[in-house]
């Protein structure tokens, strides 16, 4: 030991940094990580025993529980042996194809976390019945980005911190962090799921005689009205990663399983025994995509021959195996046609499954608003309502994302590249590099959402 500390509290306080150390700094172990994966080829090799040992080959050697032609034993033998394939191969890209560490393309930074922005993990001060009204009552953000340099093309060099904000009061701090993504790893990372942390405003609190909206008042002093987060997401000090001591590129966000920074993290798969991230999210979509097909193959082929051969007189009796068989292609299957359903609509909307939840949760309390300011039954008001504020700002997850490009086909193509083929097949890779993303030219240089009246003149 170090330290010349060799007090009793000395000793304690020493093992308990240790422990917190070891607890936050390192990444699962490698069996811990990988354990989903031997059980996902576990699965693969029993299902495929049962549909070709089983269920095929009893047709192609005309046995007694034979549930149809050699024919038609060998071509869903074929068919299966091809989809396979396409399964086994996109697994095989995306298990071995890293996610992207932002340690690989940025240099650590000495420089401390700036003070006026809070520990990792402290939560701000609770000021939980005001959330939302946050936004609106913090002060002018200030300029900083005179002072930060933003990275450079090639990842190499290492933004300046800027001072920290100058003549910030308590309660101006307080506001300031309340209810932003923390700047080094996001409570957004691994746990997404609470929707409080996420950089979104929700509706401010009614007081007793603020029953309903009061259409007299003006958009800006009504407590009703869209918020967006004015915290500077793109500014340095805001990316900054308290344990990899880096300034992450913009999306990235700290695996607590994997113990790294991802780049454009979109959620620690453990069924690939590590982050889907910048450069595997398309190969994982192939691999959803064919076992969702290949799932139903099966499914479909066995469910159909069985109950095909119920309307025999001589049926023979149902193999259990077919029965696991069954059930085991229904689950995986509906599980991997859910992600692929949702992921496709993700990658058009240009956001990561993180960056959805804070859309989501930021239309939730739009929602709340919503309810507060007409009567549940009056969806046309509430439809006015959302249209003037679609018109005032532009839509929440499309104009209101930053990294949207302004069609679907252009953020399909950013992650799964222009050759359609590609799209299929888990060859070829997306048009980002991971570490630079174009941004919304409808946002400020440091990320804020501007309203429409400030756009470039051009979209408005
Ligand atoms: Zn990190
Ligand atoms: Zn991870």
């Amino acid at each position: 030991m170090s330290s010349s500390d060799r007090t009793c509290c000395g000793v304690v306080e020493e093992a308990r940094l240790r422990a917190h150390h070891r607890r936050t700094h390192k990444p699962q172990p490698w069996i811990v990580l990988k354990f989903a994966v031997g059980l996902t080829l576990a699965l693969i090799a029993y299902t495929s025993y049962v549909y070709v040992g089983i269920f095929c080959k009893d047709m192609i050697v005309k046995n007694e529980s034979a549930l149809g032609s050699p024919t038609t034993g060998i071509v869903f033998l074929v068919v299966f042996c091809l989809l396979l394939l396409m399964v086994l191969w996109s697994y095989f890209a995306v298990v071995t194809t890293s996610p992207g560490y932002a340690a690989n393309f940025v240099e650590k930074t000495e420089l401390e976390r700036p003070e006026h922005l809070p520990a990792h993990g402290q939560q701000p001060a609770t000021i939980s019945d005001t959330r939302g009204m946050s936004f609106e009552l913090m002060p002018p953000a200030a300029d900083l980005s005179n002072n930060a340099t933003a990275l450079s093309n090639s990842g190499n060099t290492i933004p300046v911190m800027p001072p920290a904000v100058p003549a910030a009061t308590n309660q101006d701090k307080t506001l300031r962090h309340h209810g932003t993504s923390t700047p080094g790893e996001a409570h957004i990372v691994d746990v997404p799921t609470d929707p409080e942390s996420m950089h979104v405003p929700g509706p401010a609190p009614l007081s007793s005689h603020e029953n309903f909206y009061d259409p007299s008042l003006d958009a800006s002093t009504s407590p009703f009205s869209r918020r967006p987060s004015t915290t500077p997401v793109l500014a340095p000090e805001y990316r900054f990663c308290t344990k990899d001591k880096i300034i992450k590129p913009p999306r990235t966000h700290h695996c607590r399983a994997c113990g790294t920074c991802v780049l454009k993290y979109d959620h620690h798969c453990p069924w690939v025994g590590h982050c889907v991230g910048a450069y595997n999210h398309k190969f994982f979509v192939n691999f959803v995509q064919w076992a969702a097909i290949l799932s139903f193959w099966m499914f479909a082929t066995v469910l159909g021959l069985n109950i095909k051969s119920r309307t025999r007189s001589s049926a023979p009796a149902i193999n259990p195996q077919h029965i696991v068989l069954l059930a085991l292609t229904a689950l995986f299957g509906l599980f991997c046609f859910l992600m692929f359903l949702t992921h496709v609509q993700l990658i058009m909307l240009n956001q990561t499954t993180v960056e959805s939840l804070g859309f989501r949760s930021m239309q939730e309390r739009e929602q709340d608003n919503l309810a507060r300011m007409h009567h549940w039954y009056d969806c046309g008001a509430k439809r006015r309502t959302r249209r003037r504020w679609d018109k005032e700002w532009g839509r929440v997850g499309k104009e209101g994302n930053l990294w949207w490009l302004g069609s679907r086909r252009a953020n399909w193509e950013s992650v799964m590249g222009k050759n359609v083929w590609w799209w299929f097949l888990p060859v070829g890779r997306g048009l980002e590099d991971g570490v630079n993303f174009p941004t919304n030219p409808r946002f400020d240089k440091q990320g804020r959402w501007r309203r429409r009246r400030e756009w470039p003149s051009d979209l408005r």
